[in-house]
């Protein structure tokens, strides 16, 4: 029986974990804190390649509406093509692994995978699957750290503790300038929501002051913080993901969405690849593989956003505006479904957007 360590119980590699074991693999995953413990998310479940489904622990709601504001503000529908839940990530990740365990997965708690006993899990293991997020250990033993910082959204979050009620159902999303980036409001529940920042160029301002600066504009000021939190979401899938018998998954491998910055979907998808391409002894097909499955969507949306942050905001709220009185949802334009090509195919987008440079 081939013997497969995980580095890191965040979703790729608890999602690896439960494939591996259920495909009769002998797991052990290792994780640096408690599973559950070491989260950082706004905790919107996006589903965008329809491959999930229903996350089984932990949902909160499925989110019905979406509320953009540019200049104005546009509610979109959350029609069956999309497939979004507010969850809780803990809840989520503590039942994914109870359900691990059970599968006879040997999960081993609060210990750090160092650059020292990375090289010893090399040699006792056939293969290792390093989800250990940004920035990864196989980076530090192999040299590539600074990719993460150079590729990588900035993001910042409070949770706070308040009445959000009036959000409850529906996510919030404002674009602002003067950074190239947006802030959400992620209810998961009536009292409680996770509001924060992300910034995809790099910029100069304090993040932590913008976003102080949405609470007073968003009157959240006076609501209690409960967790206080940020960190990098890798943007750019890096060209190699196998070094020696190491696996990259997640956010390891760079697979967060350069458009709306979400990762859990591609780093679940990810985990389940890497132990499908360990079993039918196609690893050096890993890459390929992946690419196959998230490609398309992944360059849709850098394309889309590159397109974008070249226009001011009253240009972009303008073809908002237009897509949002054709009184489709975006389900059907594919901008939260992985099928970006299909919406910077139609016409009028074509005529407002510039085009893609070379
Ligand atoms: C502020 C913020 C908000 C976000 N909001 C969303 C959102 O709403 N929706 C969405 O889809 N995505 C969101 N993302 C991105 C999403 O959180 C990540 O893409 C996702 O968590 C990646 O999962 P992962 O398993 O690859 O890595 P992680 O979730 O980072 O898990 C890595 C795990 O490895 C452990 N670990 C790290 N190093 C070691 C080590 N040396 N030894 C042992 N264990 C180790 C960590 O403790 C952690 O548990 C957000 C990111 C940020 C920063």
């Amino acid at each position: 029986m081939q013997k497969i360590a995980i580095i890191g119980g965040g979703p790729a590699g608890l999602t690896a974990a439960i494939e591996g074991a259920k495909s009769g693999l002998s797991v052990t995953l290792y994780e640096k804190l408690e599973i559950g413990e070491n989260i950082r998310c706004a905790e919107g479940f996006f589903d965008t390649l329809n491959m999930l489904g229903k996350p089984r622990y932990g949902v909160r709601f499925k989110v019905e509406e979406i509320e953009l504001k540019i200049k104005s503000k546009y509610v979109f529908p959350c029609d069956d093509k999309i497939n979004i839940w507010m969850i809780d990530r803990r809840e989520w990740q503590k039942g994914l692994a109870e359900e691990a365990r059970s599968l006879g997965v040997n999960i081993i708690e609060n210990i750090t995978i160092t650059k020292e006993f990375f090289i010893e899990l090399v040699w006792e293991y056939d293969w290792i699957i390093d989800s250990s997020g940004a920035i990864s250990i196989t980076s530090q033993v192999y040299g590539f750290h600074k990719y993460y910082k150079d590729t990588s959204a900035v993001t910042v979050q409070y949770t706070l503790a308040g009445d959000f009620s009036e959000y409850y159902g529906r996510i919030k999303l404002v674009l602002e300038d003067p950074y190239t980036g947006y802030y959400w409001i992620f209810p998961k529940s009536k009292n409680e929501a996770n509001v924060g920042l992300g910034v995809f160029k790099s910029t100069k301002l304090n993040l932590w002051a913008k976003l102080d600066r949405v609470l007073e504009k968003e009157g959240l000021s006076s609501y209690k913080i409960t967790k206080k939190m940020g960190g990098l979401c890798p943007t750019v899938k890096l060209d190699r993901l196998v070094y020696d018998n190491v696996l990259l998954a997640g956010d390891a491998a760079g697979l967060v969405s350069p458009l709306h910055g979400g990762g859990i979907d591609t780093a679940c998808i990810s985990g389940k690849m890497a132990i499908q391409n360990i079993l039918h002894n196609r690893v050096d097909c890993y890459e390929r593989d992946l690419s196959n499955i998230l490609d398309r969507k992944l360059e849709g949306e850098r394309e889309l956003f590159e397109r974008l942050v070249s226009l001011n905001s009253g240009v972009i709220d303008y073809i908002i505006k237009i897509v949002h009185r054709s009184g489709r949802t975006l389900g059907d334009y594919g901008v939260l479904n992985g099928r970006i090509h299909k919406f910077l195919q139609l016409g009028i987008i074509q005529a407002l957007l510039p085009t893609k440079k070379k």
